[in-house]
């Protein structure tokens, strides 16, 4: 019998390497498929509407919260909307796909509570605050305004690590592509 696709989830503070893991994991063929959110943030260069984001207007994200469209949304920064969209991840387990879902704090704690054991959430931690601005700016994506509002959030973020079901802290680069690795396998197997 073919076993029940299920969800992972991965949130962290912005720059704490959540992206740079996730990129690793999909490329692991553990039959692992993004769910690609909306959001009403431009694009940063290099990155394509319906691979990274669908890439909305704030009217027409609007428009899908009235239609009910998305799974959970949250305003993550001031006017800045991102939001899972329902039929992309059901369309996506319907499939026999597992779901990866990045996602802030709280939409991740939304999505562990409406698929409870068939989800795994997963808290990237960075080794301190300082290394993740040492991380944004290297980056280089982010102006010095958006790097100041994603720091002042991380605190507020960082609280929410217990009620993940696993954290790991993205100190040495390849120890925690390996620890995700171990945990995502085991979540898949069990
Ligand atoms: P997030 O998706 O959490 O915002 P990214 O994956 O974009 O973070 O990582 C932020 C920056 O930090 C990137 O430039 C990335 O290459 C770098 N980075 C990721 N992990 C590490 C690490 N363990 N040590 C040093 N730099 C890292
Ligand atoms: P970024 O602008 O760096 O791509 O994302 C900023 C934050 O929004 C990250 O923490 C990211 O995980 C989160 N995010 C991305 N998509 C979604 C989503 O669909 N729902 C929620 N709640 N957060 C999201």
């Amino acid at each position: 019998m073919d076993r029940l696709s299920k969800v992972i989830i991965f949130s962290a503070p912005s720059g704490s390497g959540k992206s740079t893991l996730i990129r690793h994991l999909m490329g692991l063929g553990l039959n692992l498929h993004f769910s690609v959110s909306a959001t009403s943030r431009p694009p940063r260069a290099g990155e394509r509407n319906g691979v990274d984001y669908f890439f909305l207007s704030p009217e027409e994200f609007k428009t899908r919260i009235a239609q009910g469209d998305f799974l959970e949304y949250e305003e993550v920064y001031a006017g800045r909307y991102y939001g899972t969209l329902r039929e992309q991840v059901d369309r996506q387990l319907a499939a026999g796909e597992n779901v990866v879902c990045d996602v802030d704090v709280l939409g991740g704690c939304n999505i562990k509570q409406c698929y409870g054991d068939r989800a795994l959430s997963v808290f990237i931690q960075p080794p301190s605050t300082v290394a993740l601005r040492e991380r944004l700016e290297a980056r280089g994506t982010e102006t010095p305004e958006a790097i100041e509002k994603r720091i002042a959030r991380a605190e507020f973020e960082l609280s929410f690590a217990p009620r993940f079901d696993t954290v790991v802290v993205n100190d040495d680069l390849e120890k925690a592509q390996a620890e995700v690795a171990d945990k995502v396998r085991a979540f898949l197997k069990a």
